[in-house]
């Protein structure tokens, strides 16, 4: 669980996990492989956040326990009534939804700065979009499904910021989005703690491709705000980048924008390959396109040329290695989409 000391003493940037890679800093559902606090006394184990853990700060919550209600502990659920959506425990006739609110508020006022959040699917509090809403009878469903209170408040605190369920990360595209933005947001926060510009365009400079993949218009407005012409001062110019670098980040990206970005790479070898390489690379690309190859093939391909001819530019890329390296895994439940086709 997360103490209060230590949302005081946080340091931001988190210790890192390599010299390389600052430490997200994660809120995770408790039950999640914290803490046995499931109504029913259990925990969930999940074998992404174990994985995770000594690349991320986790600052495990359950907001249940959190206002008073114990172990075991009759359902809670949300219900639609007259006066809109209420956390009900029908059980002890209780309304639990202004106390869950207090304390959303007053956790996620608190925690510091979060890069991330990982909630618990289905549930009333913690769920980010697939809660179930029962009708006021108490006799089924209302057949509507929305986000629990608790990700509701973390959607206001933290714009941008992703949010997903246990769920949707068992998606191989959702997880590598997941943990590409999350790890940028890190990196992100150690460069602006730094207070200079020249640590911001470093990171700009080194997420150009990425950003290219994302959001090309976004690549450029950001360019444009740290060239600063109407010389504001360096924490005002960082709020802004921060502000717009999440938004630019905040859908997958899509496969012609990726492709587009893997051209602009592969210009930077292209006088030194055969005609036989570039045809290749560009089958490569299109097989991608089509979907009937994945990322890592054409990523791979122009990352090995870039090591032969030494391009330190493009090596430095966060394109090439946007999050640790031993987080890849090909497991794919399938299970949930992406918002926009890659
Ligand atoms: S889903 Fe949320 S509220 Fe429910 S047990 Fe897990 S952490 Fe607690």
């Amino acid at each position: 669980m997360v103490d209060s000391k230590a949302m005081k003493e946080h340091l931001g940037c988190g210790v890192p996990a390599t010299a390389e890679w600052p430490k997200p800093r994660l809120v995770v559902s408790a039950c999640l492989g914290f803490a046995d606090v499931r109504y029913d006394g259990s925990r969930i184990p999940n074998a992404l956040i174990e994985a995770l853990k000594p690349y991320v700060e986790f600052l495990p919550i359950c907001p249940e326990m959190a206002i008073g209600l114990g172990v075991p502990r009759p359902p809670i659920r949300l219900v639609e009534t007259g006066e809109g959506i209420r956390l009900l425990q029908p059980d002890m006739r209780q309304d639990l939804t202004e106390t869950m609110r207090r304390f959303s508020e007053s956790f996620l006022s608190q925690v510091g700065d979060v890069d991330g959040l990982i909630l618990k699917s289905r549930s009333p509090s913690c769920a980010p979009r697939d809660a179930r809403v029962y009708t006021e009878s108490g006799k089924g469903t209302s057949g509507g499904r929305r986000a629990g209170l608790f990700a509701e408040a973390a959607r206001r605190f933290f714009p941008n910021v992703p949010i997903e369920d246990e769920g949707r990360l068992t998606n191989r595209e959702l997880r590598e989005h997941f943990l590409t933005v999350i790890f940028a947001l890190a990196r992100l926060r150690c460069a602006i703690r730094e207070g200079r510009i020249r640590s911001l365009m470093d990171f700009h400079a080194r997420y150009k491709f990425l950003l290219m993949a994302y959001n090309q218009k976004a690549l450029r407005e950001l360019g444009r705000l740290l060239a600063n012409p109407e010389h504001l001062p360096v924490r005002e110019v960082s709020q802004r980048y921060a502000t717009m670098f999440r938004a630019a980040l905040s859908h997958p990206p899509r496969r012609p924008a990726v492709v587009n970005a893997l051209m602009h790479g592969m210009g930077y070898v292209s006088a030194r390959l055969t005609s036989r390489e570039k045809a290749h690379f560009l089958d490569l690309l299109m097989d991608y396109r089509e979907g009937r190859a994945p990322l890592s093939a054409p990523l791979r391909l122009l990352q090995s040329w870039a090591i032969r001819f030494e391009e330190s530019y493009l090596l430095e890329q966060a394109f090439f290695e946007p999050f640790p390296r031993p987080l890849i895994s090909l497991e794919d439940s399938g299970k949930g989409r992406p918002s926009r086709e890659r």
